[in-house]
């Protein structure tokens, strides 16, 4: 290890309990809930293996009246939850690594459909998020009686369960805890309502009832979200954010602060970059002698060593870069800082979340699969005892991880790619503004490939059918990615149709600066895609001068960023630029833009127009191999055979390497319930 990386790893005390260094993997959604916890228990431990000092548990529901419904939380409702807790802190503490609960009660956010309970909260009003038409029932003084009672049960059980530090949660908006404190949600005029003395009530009742509990034999942490900058009303850092760190300075045994709500402490890279919380949370370390754990998207050893030393924070929190790279610690404490795999800022894993799925990764392929499909994210087992000869073309993120994990086996491999330099797709997009981060999905498996002494790699060099044919390799792999298509066909539109009578442009174009666009001409991007891709380009070509339109056929801009937390900060960075939005506006089968709901044709008087709608895969090559080379194992990975997220083509790459190496499973992972299931 580097001298000046030590102090990430000295002991630090939390309270009675201490923390073998300073990589504290706070908490977050793992899409595994209470009812899969193989998975959710195999992705904290590996982040224990690989050197986290402190692993938590995601938001654990205290009591079926904080039902999340879809979005997968763990519980502990009752006794019976005990065991899975006790298994899972089990698998965290044989790496030596302290285990956190983080309890919760998810007040006007709970919506119960599952459990049948009225959502309870400060007030009688809507519920927050209100993807149900719910309202939340305004708690009495016997509610809140028996809410204190079911948090002291929680912290009962998870005592019971072996935790080292359990969480007081109130963080997010997505905490009961925060419903009486914010002036938003506690309409209240009786002991709980009204002054700030009064609306900190039941959050300092509540951390006072879990230390009376634990009787100083486990650490209470209180995870508080110290500003809300994107709300109008809401908590400030200088504020009443600081009021309550003031307030309530020496009481828990570990402050874990971070902004809310989740969009802003969940930022992209597009949007936020490294540390970016800091302006928000480095005061608190002057108010409180107790531990302080903040998060900032924390990837680089020497921001996280001077923060140390700088006395701003005494834990790094990750939650994305303990995804990213489960082993990142153990990487700096052996000196392999260019193999960590740093988080890119996607938010990928976030979007699982929205869908109630075990979480993906872009960078990470192996997460959620450590338990269901026994994958590591940094051993490969070498089944195979010859070693094969593969030839990979194409090194986009597909090619990159294949080459990547065979290697590690123990393969030999060659890859040829037509450009001058790797990287595929991952090169051309990072050029956009604000994703510059998502070239490191390309330099972290280069930096691997060419530490490995059985890779070779050939630049400028586009394969032809002939060229595969003479290559001296057993098998070959083809990872030739996609293009954009020109022909209208998109998400809402499967036919092809001319757009002839349009000065018509790709995304393609754009990458090879094929734009023959006068300076401060008008131009419409269209967005039959719906993820990030028109939106960036729009902000592009107005940072370009050009004057731009962003039309899409569906409601909102950019619909599938809603589920990356993006889409309200596109929103605003377009507006920022003076683009012009249409939605509802749909390019029909003459080639003419519709409004769909008036059914009026709009016109933008201007020809010029990149088209961002569906892709096509590049499989013309893998097709004539199949057909003509039946002597040689030959596979297609990644965009080639289904254009998707870049995620989907490192998954992809990674799969195909592993059922080579490992036998085809033919998709086949463990389940839970259905293998243990009993019915009685
Ligand atoms: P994926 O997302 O599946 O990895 P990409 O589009 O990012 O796909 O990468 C595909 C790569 O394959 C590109 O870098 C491209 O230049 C390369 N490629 C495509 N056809 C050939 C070929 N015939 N010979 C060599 N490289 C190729
Ligand atoms: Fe980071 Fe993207 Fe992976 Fe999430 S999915 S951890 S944002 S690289």
């Amino acid at each position: 290890m580097l001298d000046r990386y030590k102090i990430l790893f000295d002991e630090v005390k939390i309270g009675p309990v201490t923390a073998p260094n300073r990589f504290f993997a706070v908490p977050h959604a793992t899409g595994y809930a209470w009812n899969q916890p193989s998975g959710a228990i195999a992705i904290r431990a590996m982040k224990a293996e690989g050197g986290w000092g402190t692993v938590a548990v995601q938001i654990t529901e205290i009591s079926p009246d904080s039902d999340f419904a879809n979005h997968p939380m763990e519980r502990i409702w009752d006794d019976t939850d005990i065991l899975r807790h006790a298994k899972g802190v089990e698998q965290i503490k044989k790496h030596g690594s302290l285990s956190a609960i983080e309890l919760g009660h998810g007040g006007m956010r709970a919506r119960n459909i599952l459990s049948g309970s009225p959502v309870i909260g400060p007030s009688a009003l809507p519920i927050l998020k209100p993807e149900v038409p719910v309202q939340s029932k305004m708690m009495d003084l016997s509610d809140i009686k028996i809410f204190r009672e079911k948090h002291k049960n929680a912290v009962k059980r998870s005592v019971k369960a072996g935790y080292d530090i359990i969480y007081v949660y109130a963080a997010h908006d997505l905490s009961i805890l925060s419903h009486f404190l914010s002036i938003r949600t506690n309409q209240r005029s009786d002991e709980y309502g009204g002054s700030f003395s009064n609306r900190l009530r039941l959050l300092r009742e509540v951390l006072e009832d879990a230390l009376e509990i634990v009787e100083g034999k486990q650490a209470i942490a209180l995870r508080f979200s110290v500003s809300e900058p994107e709300k109008s009303i809401g908590i400030r850092h200088d504020g009443e954010g600081r009021d309550v760190i003031e307030a309530l300075a020496e009481l828990p045994d570990l402050w874990d602060v971070n902004i809310s709500g989740w969009p802003m402490d969940s930022s992209t890279s597009r949007f936020s970059k490294e540390g970016f919380q800091l302006e928000f949370t480095d005061f608190v370390k002057n108010i409180t002698s107790k531990p302080v754990v903040g998060v900032g998207r924390f990837t680089s050893p020497d921001t996280m060593a001077s923060l140390i030393k700088k006395n701003k924070l005494d834990f790094i929190g990750g939650a994305r870069p303990s995804i990213a790279d489960p082993f990142l610690p153990k990487k700096i404490y052996e000196n392999k800082i260019d193999l960590i795999r740093e988080c890119i800022g996607c938010n990928i894993c976030v979007s699982m979340d929205g869908y109630g799925l075990p979480i993906r990764c872009t960078q990470n392929p192996t997460i959620s699969e450590e338990w269901r499909r026994k994958w590591h994210p940094e051993i490969v087992s070498k089944t195979k005892k010859t070693q094969d000869s593969f030839l990979i073309i194409g090194s986009g993120p597909s090619g990159l991880e294949c080459a990547r994990v065979l290697l590690k086996a123990g393969h030999k491999v060659t890859i040829a790619e037509a450009e001058k330099e790797s990287g595929g797709r991952i090169v051309k997009e990072a050029s956009l503004p604000g994703l510059g981060e998502w070239i490191r999905v390309r330099d972290y498996r280069m930096n691997e490939i060419n530490q490995n002494s059985n890779s070779e790699i050939y630049y400028s060099s586009r394969l032809s059918s002939s060229d595969i044919k003479n290559f001296e390799a057993d098998n070959i792999i083809f990872a030739t990615g996609s293009y954009w298509r020109r022909d209208g066909v998109g998400s809402s539109n499967p036919h092809s149709f001319s757009l002839d009578h349009f000065n018509l442009y790709t995304p393609d174009d754009i990458f090879e600066n094929n734009l023959e666009i006068k300076s401060r001409a008008p131009v419409i991007v269209y967005d039959d895609d719906h993820f990030y891709m028109a939106s960036v380009i729009a902000e592009k070509l107005a940072l370009d001068g050009y004057k731009v339109t962003y039309a899409t056929p569906l409601a909102s801009v950019a619909t599938w960023t809603g589920l990356t937390l993006e889409q309200d900060k596109i929103i605003n960075k377009l507006n920022s630029l003076n683009i012009q939005f249409k939605v509802n506006c749909k390019l029909n089968l003459n080639g003419k833009f519709i409004n769909t709901l008036s059914r009026d044709i709009e016109d933008f008087n201007t020809e010029n127009i990149i088209f961002v709608g569906a892709r096509l895969q590049n499989d013309e090559l893998y097709n004539q191999a199949k057909e003509k080379m039946n002597n040689k194992n030959i596979f297609s990975t990644g965009d080639c055979v289904a254009p998707g997220m870049i995620q989907a083509a490192v998954l992809s790459g990674h799969t195909v390497a592993r059922s080579i190496i490992e036998g085809d499973k033919d998709g086949f992972f463990l389940r839970d319930q259905i293998e243990r299931f009993e019915f009685n």
